[in-house]
């Protein structure tokens, strides 16, 4: 039976642009899509300058912007739309804040009863793995690879939610890519990337994970256009365009720096975040695509529901799993809500879905601990892992998903 998915696919190589398009200048990547503008038109009159401007400084431009981009006057809003034409979008304010329609409230049936839920298992996993540098191994032990790992965690998440009421899809349902192209369909646009960046005669190949220079090389460029850029973007397509779900979950394992991946360091640290969208640096913002797709967030209002959503299931996945919120070192981030676990970040993921978007970065996958219950896998009931009784590690993820997402959902659909 072909399913669904696949039909997809296969009208998109005929329906998108070809990955060889010629880079398009001010766009943060020859990939991405030129922003539509006109798009936004719906959202004229649609919110207050205060409501407006609370969103920029406390969510999405974090870090300031300029006037050379986004100016705001007393009932208007100019943004930058295309960097060398200098043309400008006119964003009318409300007077009032229109009032919004409340949360739709639960049908008869469980707690997410109709709720259309898109689970994104990270990465992509199997023959891919090494290449998205999401696998390691560790002296005889098994290899932990992260996107086998969020593929198990979303097929058993999957019937949990619909037991619930929840219609739940899958952005990815197998350890293979989404984005019907492969690195070699990029070696073009790699070389126009490099050569942006300087470098007119690259080398092809790059001498394995350790060569220090392999980000110089069209193999490892065009490798990067295909498992972080196509993939995410075809990603992004597929539940814009055919999934529409309320909320996306992307589900993830962390991980601390791990070095040689034959011979991983290993760490004590163990810990968990949420992130959603926000907190867009300045470079980003310079880009056309990426400020219209903040644009595009912030007037969706998107913001306060899974900021809320993830401000409550980050607890409870804490209480869960007994992980310590993590501290960012980098300044791409800010903290949101009061929960202490959750950060604004510019990811490609929660910037392109357009929906509330709850992204799971739980467990360092390279502790000591996460491999031994890697070793472990799935089973019933506890077992000792390095002393201490402890449930499967897919099953504790799901548990803390499941509750916390009830626990949102109970509330908000009152
Ligand atoms: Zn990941």
């Amino acid at each position: 039976m072909i399913s669904p998915h696949r039909t997809f696919l296969y009208l998109c190589l005929f329906v998108f642009a070809p990955p060889f398009a010629l880079a398009v200048d001010r766009l943060s990547i020859p990939l991405a899509d030129p922003p539509q503008w006109k798009t936004l038109a719906k959202y004229q009159n649609t919110i207050t300058r205060d409501e407006f401007e609370r969103l920029l400084t406390g969510v999405y431009c974090t870090h300031g912007t300029s006037e050379e981009l986004i100016r705001i006057d007393l009932a208007k809003a100019c943004i930058l739309m295309d960097h060398d034409a200098q043309t400008w979008f006119t964003l009318r304010f409300a007077r009032h804040e229109p009032k919004r329609k409340s949360a739709s409230r639960r049908k008869k049936g469980g707690v997410l009863s109709g709720l259309r839920i898109a689970l994104d298992p990270g990465h992509i996993g199997g023959e891919w793995a090494k290449m998205e540098e999401r696998w390691f191994k560790s002296g005889d032990a098994l290899p932990v690879e992260e996107g086998e790992m969020t593929l198990r965690v979303a097929k058993m998440l999957a019937p949990k939610l619909r037991e619930l009421g929840a219609r739940v899809s899958f952005v990815r349902d197998k350890t293979e890519p989404v984005t019907p192209y492969r690195p070699n369909d990029f070696k073009e646009t790699a070389r126009e990337i490099l050569k942006a960046g300087g470098n007119e005669n690259p080398r092809e190949e790059f001498d394995g994970p350790d060569d220090p220079l392999k980000d110089q090389t069209v193999r490892w460029q065009s490798e990067i256009l295909f498992y972080r850029n196509s993939e995410i973007r075809q990603r992004a397509r597929l539940v814009n365009s055919k999934l529409r779900p309320d909320v996306v979950l992307c589900l993830h394992f962390n991980a601390e720096a791990w070095g040689d991946e034959r011979n991983p360091t290993l760490s004590d640290k163990n810990h968990l975040h949420l992130l959603v969208n926000g907190s867009y640096l300045p470079a980003e913002l310079e880009f056309d695509d990426e400020r219209f797709e903040m644009l595009q967030r912030l007037l969706s209002r998107v913001s306060e529901k899974e900021i809320a959503m993830a401000d409550t299931v980050a607890p409870v996945l804490a209480k869960e799993t007994g992980l310590p919120p993590y501290q960012y070192t980098t300044d791409n981030v800010i903290k949101v809500g009061t929960s202490g676990y959750v950060y604004a970040r510019n990811l490609m993921a929660t910037r392109l879905y357009r929906c509330p978007v709850v992204y799971f970065e739980p467990y360092v996958m390279n502790s000591n601990e996460v491999v031994a219950r890697v070793q472990a896998g799935d089973y019933e009931g506890t077992r000792p892992i390095n002393g201490v009784e402890r449930p499967s590690i897919y099953r504790e993820y799901v548990d803390g998903v499941v509750k916390g997402l009830v626990e949102y959902y109970r509330a908000a659909r009152r």
